[in-house]
């Protein structure tokens, strides 16, 4: 069995991976300083004698945890809402987080994990998008710093691969939902659901003809495990390649809900990426994946889970 740390693991993804890794017998360090994460998404494995977690801002120089066999690097703040509140923050955690992680790797000759995003793509001109799409992004826009921070982590990881010869995977994800997200995320999977729970005015940015891929939490965190099983370079995408707008999730949504909710028509944010859909070629190959959940069956777990936390 191995022992790994995972940055961000109070976070929506990484408290599923930390779960994960649990579960197949491994050790655990989680690094967090719950910026946006949340102590109870740990609750249920908390009393697990493989479990140690650690109060933690990964930007700043990191204390030593002992030698481990790999770091997932999940820590970053991922919702459009905190670009703006959160920018330097993002920046500094995609920048020193994933340098003091990468230095981490190398003094005791771990396997490092990037989580990555499909926001390297930007607003796409390249539909849908395989790894080779170099990405349209504008620097100075409001999802500048997410994206570019998610960029130079990416370069940062490969010259540590090619230089210093760090085993280095990354993943760029496209959009995940599920159980654990915040109900006030602001990602468009919570917003829809909780307001239509409380039968609150449904948000549509835009005219909602804009579309996403959104793949359930479970699929996700079993491609990231495989990651570590194969140890591919990457980039790879994980994601699930059905694609829908903005008005069909929301219906989905009302329906599934019975909810009393009115749609409302918001002005679209800068820079919201017009589409955006996985080419998932790469990942079949090379890690032996693809998502096996339904939109549909997705929703309906994590309605529960709204429903059991409003
Ligand atoms: P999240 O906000 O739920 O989790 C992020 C976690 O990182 C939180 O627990 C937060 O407290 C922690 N964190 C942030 N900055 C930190 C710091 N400086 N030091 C220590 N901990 C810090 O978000 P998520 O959706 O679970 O995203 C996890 C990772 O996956 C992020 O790197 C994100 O960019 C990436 N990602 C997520 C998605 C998605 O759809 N969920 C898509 C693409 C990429
Ligand atoms: N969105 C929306 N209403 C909301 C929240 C989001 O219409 O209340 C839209 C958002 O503008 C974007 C899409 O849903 O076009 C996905 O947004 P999310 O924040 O989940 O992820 P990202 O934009 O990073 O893909």
């Amino acid at each position: 069995m191995a022992k790994f740390i995972v940055t961000g693991g109070a976070g929506f993804l990484g408290s599923h991976l930390v779960d994960k890794l649990l579960h197949e017998g491994h050790e655990v360090v989680v690094l967090d300083n719950l910026v946006t994460g949340l102590e109870s998404n740990l609750s249920s494995v908390a009393k697990n004698p493989n479990l140690t977690w650690v109060y933690q801002d990964v930007s700043a120089p990191w204390h030593d945890h002992g030698k481990v066999d790999g770091i997932f690097h999940m820590a970053s703040p991922a919702s459009p809402i905190d670009f703006v509140p959160l920018s330097v923050e993002i920046l500094k955690v995609g920048s020193l987080g994933t340098l003091h992680a990468l230095e981490y790797a190398k003094k005791h000759g771990a396997w490092y994990f990037q989580a990555s995003t499909s926001e390297v793509y930007g607003d796409p001109t390249v539909h849908p998008q395989g790894e080779s799409y170099l990405g349209n992004v504008n620097c100075l826009g409001v999802r500048g710093v997410y994206d570019e921070a998610k960029r130079f982590s990416e370069s940062l990881v490969t010259a540590f691969h090619r230089r210093e010869k760090v085993r280095t995977s990354i993943v760029r994800i496209f959009n995940t939902y599920g159980p654990r997200m915040r109900k006030n995320d602001g990602r468009v999977i919570p917003n829809f659901i909780t307001q239509a729970l409380d039968n609150k005015p449904i948000t549509i940015h835009g005219d909602g003809k804009q579309t996403r891929s959104f793949c359930y939490v479970d699929d996700l965190i079993a491609g990231i495990y495989n990651f570590w099983i194969h140890q591919p370079q990457g980039p790879i995408n994980l994601g699930n390649p059905v694609e829908r707008n903005m008005l069909d999730v929301a219906n989905i949504i009302l329906e599934k809900t019975n909810s009393k909710s009115k749609l409302v028509f918001l002005p679209l944010p800068e820079g919201d990426p017009l589409q955006r859909c996985p080419v998932i070629d790469k990942a079949k190959i090379e890690l032996q994946w693809k998502p096996k959940v339904s939109f549909e069956d997705g929703i309906d777990k994590t309605i529960e889970y709204f429903k059991s936390v409003l």
